[in-house]
């Protein structure tokens, strides 16, 4: 006889919930932000270009560019390689809204192709039916944490076709055949916000190999000017030129300097989140009616999510029910994402509509995002294995 759940009236298997992700904020990191607080620089100051060159170290690439979000990343990466009005951009239907909105606010449309059901991560077939004379670019998004296959979107590119940026926001620390996240597309674009892997509470940053393109990222990030103020004081003069219209995306030393504090922890990070993973794996290799989402060969995962899908056929609910079941016995599980071309405003807007991408329809029916972060404890891990496994068994068909 097991014990009633919790959403019945049962006692739950916590007693204090436990988030499904919690930021990282360390000691040495609280005193870098306030070493930087205490100093003449607040914002564009040293501690930004420190910051590019660790990160750019980091992921093994020419430049990388500090911006205020990884929807700005996004929004430049975008409008870097010229995306524009009566452009397309290819992007994978299971995302958060900003990846398809940065195609918007360049006034391009972003077109939706379905996901392999097995990873989640965009399908390289289907983005190659949906390719037109207009596709300027595919934004492909490294799901969860585990880094999209751009050979195949390189293969797709070709000359003169689509250019390849990566929606990085979720896989720092990864790596695809010992390549990091960060060098594998044209431009790759991460989130600092402080539910992601590093944080700067919020931020972005955009890598890249092409030195020019960086240059038109700096100018993108501060209005569109050609020169940044050191380099006019280096210079001795007032003037600057507006050559273009940017935007105001600086990131700011006090950020700058809390996400570079944690670079050097983040593969200590994401190597605990590996052993949480691997916990949850084995305890479901037991349990049939939960299915982790497969991890193609030869990546490194950065589980910035661990992802399962629900084999519906072997339960007598469907995912809502456990999703509130699992609340209930005290373990806030999550779902990433609403199919974005399902969200009122592409609907409306562009005229998408359900059936448009049945793979990651049917698979968004299915998925739970389970609690995973680097100071969960073994406890905490085995508190989401029970919990799932009383769910489970109370609704086993
Ligand atoms: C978090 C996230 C973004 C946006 O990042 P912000 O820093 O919140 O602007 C974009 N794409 C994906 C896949 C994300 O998870």
């Amino acid at each position: 006889m097991t014990a009633a759940l919790a959403i019945d009236g049962g006692p739950p298997v916590r007693a204090t919930a436990l988030p499904y992700t919690r930021p990282t904020v360390d000691d040495d990191d609280v005193r870098a932000v306030v070493d930087v607080l205490r100093s003449d620089w607040l914002t564009t100051g040293p501690t930004v270009d420190k910051l590019e060159a660790a990160f750019a170290a980091e992921v093994g690439t020419a430049a990388a560019v500090a911006v205020s979000s990884g929807t700005a990343a996004l929004h430049l990466a975008l409008a870097a390689v010229g995306v524009g009005p009566g452009d397309e951009v290819i992007v994978p239907a299971i995302t958060f809204v900003a990846t398809a909105n940065s195609a918007v606010y360049l006034g391009a449309t972003p077109v939706f192709a379905d996901v392999d059901p097995d990873t989640l991560l965009l399908d390289p077939a289907s983005a190659r039916a949906l390719l037109s004379p207009r596709t300027r670019a595919v934004l492909a998004v490294d799901y969860g944490g585990q880094p999209c296959d751009q050979e195949p979107l390189r293969a797709l590119a070709g000359d003169g076709g689509p250019r390849r940026v990566a929606d990085s926001c979720h896989s720092m620390g990864a790596a695809d055949r010992g390549r990091p996240v960060g060098s594998l597309a044209e431009l790759s674009a991460f989130s600092l916000h402080a539910t992601k892997p590093v944080t700067s509470a919020e931020g972005g940053m955009v890598t890249t190999d092409d030195v020019g393109l960086a240059h038109d990222l700096r100018s993108l990030r501060t209005h569109g000017v050609d020169h940044d103020h050191r380099a006019r004081a280096a210079a001795g003069t007032w003037r600057y030129e507006m050559t273009r219209l940017g935007y105001n995306y600086r990131l700011s030393d006090v950020h700058c300097a809390l996400v570079l504090s944690q670079l050097g922890k983040s593969a200590t990070w994401t190597g605990r989140r590996h052993e949480i993973a691997r916990r949850y794996d084995r305890a479901f290799a037991g349990l049939p009616e939960v299915r982790p989402l497969a991890v193609r060969d030869g990546v490194r995962h950065g589980y910035h999510l661990y992802v399962v899908r629900l084999d519906l056929g072997r339960l007598r609910v469907g995912r809502g029910q456990v999703f509130r079941a699992l609340r209930a016995e005290g373990i806030d599980v999550n779902v990433h994402f609403v199919p974005v071309h399902l969200h009122p405003y592409y609907r409306g807007r562009f005229g998408t509509r359900p059936g448009q991408c049945p793979a990651a329809e049917a698979a968004y029916e299915t998925i739970l995002s389970l609690p995973v972060y680097p100071r969960m404890s073994d406890g905490d891990a085995d508190s989401v294995v029970d919990a799932v496994a009383k769910v489970i068994g109370a609704y086993r068909a």
